[in-house]
C-alpha cells in the first residue's frame, strides 16, 4: 500500500517516515523538554483522534475521573494538557466549569473545532506552558487535570519540579491535582504489555517503544496510511512522581491502576496519581 503522504513532492523515503517532525541526525539524543512543540506537528495533530479514538476511551475511562472531581465537589476544572480536547468536552458535558490549556496551539486549535462539533461547547483556552502557567492562568481552581500521559514530556527534574510547583499554585487551598502516566516501570524492568486497552484506544495505529533507557522512551505510533510519528518520553518511575508530588506539597497522593482501586492481575498500562492539598 502506497503511502498516503505524496512522497514525490516531499521526497519522503517510503517507509511513511513524516517531514514534519525534526529529531535530527541523533534522534535518541533529543532529551529536551522544549521539543514537544515540535513533535506535536500539524499532521500528527490531525491524526491525534485516530489514535484515542474519543467513544471507546469514554467507554473504557466510564465515570473514573468524573466521580473522582465529583467526589471531591470540584466545580471549576483546569485541563492543562488539552491536547485535542477529549477530557475537556467529557467536562464541559459533566457540568463542569471547565478551561483548557495547552502549550501546543495546533492542538489548542484542534481541541476547539472538538468541542464546537461534539455538542456544541466553546471552549475556553489557554495557550501556556506548564513551567511558566501563573503567568498565563488567572484565578484558582479547584481541580487540575494533566492526562494522557503528559508529564512525562518534562525531561528534566527541574522543570518537573517546576511545573508541579505552578499545579499547586493555580489549585484552591484544598484542590485536586489528577495527573496520569504510562507504566513506565514495566517498560524500564522489561514487563511492558501495551493492551491498548484504556488509553490509546485507536484499532488502527500502533504504538510501539522503539528505544528505551533510564533517561528516554521513544516510541513511534504508525498510522493506516504508514504514516509514521514519534515522541521522544522521559520514563517516569510511579513512585518517583508520587515522591515529587509530596515534596512540592501535596499532602495526599492516592495512585490508582488503570482505573481502579486495587492492582489489576498482570502490569497495569497506566497510573492515575490523585494529589490532594489538604
Ligand atoms: N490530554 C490529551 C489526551 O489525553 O489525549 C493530550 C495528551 S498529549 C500526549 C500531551 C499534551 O501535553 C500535548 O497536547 C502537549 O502539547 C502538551 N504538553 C506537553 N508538554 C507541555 C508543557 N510543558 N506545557 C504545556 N503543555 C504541554
Amino acid at each position: 500500500m502506497k503511502s498516503t503522504q505524496d512522497s514525490s513532492r516531499t521526497n519522503l523515503p517510503d517507509d511513511g517516515t513524516n517531514d514534519q517532525q525534526q529529531f535530527g541526525d541523533s534522534p535518541t539524543e533529543v532529551r529536551d523538554t522544549d521539543h514537544y512543540t515540535q513533535e506535536y506537528v500539524t499532521s500528527f495533530v490531525e491524526k491525534w483522534d485516530e489514535l484515542i479514538d474519543w467513544d471507546k476511551r469514554a467507554e473504557s475511562e466510564g465515570r473514573f475521573f468524573v466521580d473522582q472531581l465529583k467526589s471531591r465537589g470540584a466545580k471549576t476544572v483546569l485541563d492543562v494538557a488539552t491536547g485535542t480536547g477529549f477530557h475537556s468536552v467529557r467536562l464541559l458535558e459533566e457540568g463542569f466549569e471547565t478551561v483548557s490549556a495547552d502549550g501546543s496551539a495546533d492542538m489548542l486549535t484542534k481541541a476547539f473545532e472538538n468541542a464546537r462539533a461534539r455538542g456544541g461547547h466553546v471552549l475556553r483556552v489557554i495557550h501556556a506552558d506548564w513551567r511558566w502557567l501563573n503567568r498565563d492562568v488567572q484565578g484558582e481552581y479547584d481541580a487540575i487535570i494533566c492526562l494522557g500521559n503528559s508529564f512525562t514530556h518534562l525531561f528534566s527534574e527541574k522543570d518537573r519540579r517546576k511545573a508541579l510547583a505552578e499545579f499547586y499554585a493555580v489549585l484552591k487551598h484544598d484542590g485536586v491535582l489528577i495527573l496520569d502516566q504510562r507504566n513506565y516501570d514495566a517498560l524500564l524492568d522489561g514487563a511492558y504489555s501495551n493492551r491498548h486497552t484504556y488509553y490509546y484506544c485507536g484499532d488502527t495505529v500502533t504504538a510501539e517503544p522503539e528505544y528505551v533507557d533510564a533517561g528516554l522512551a521513544r516510541f513511534c505510533y504508525t498510522f493506516p496510511d504508514r504514516s509514521r510519528y514519534h515522541l521522544n518520553m522521559y520514563p517516569l518511575r510511579r513512585d518517583y512522581v508520587r515522591t515529587l508530588m509530596r515534596e512540592v506539597g501535596f499532602a495526599h497522593v492516592e495512585t490508582y491502576s488503570d482505573f481502579q482501586d486495587t492492582h489489576p492481575e498482570g502490569e497495569p498500562d497506566f497510573f492515575i496519581h490523585v494529589a490532594e492539598k489538604a
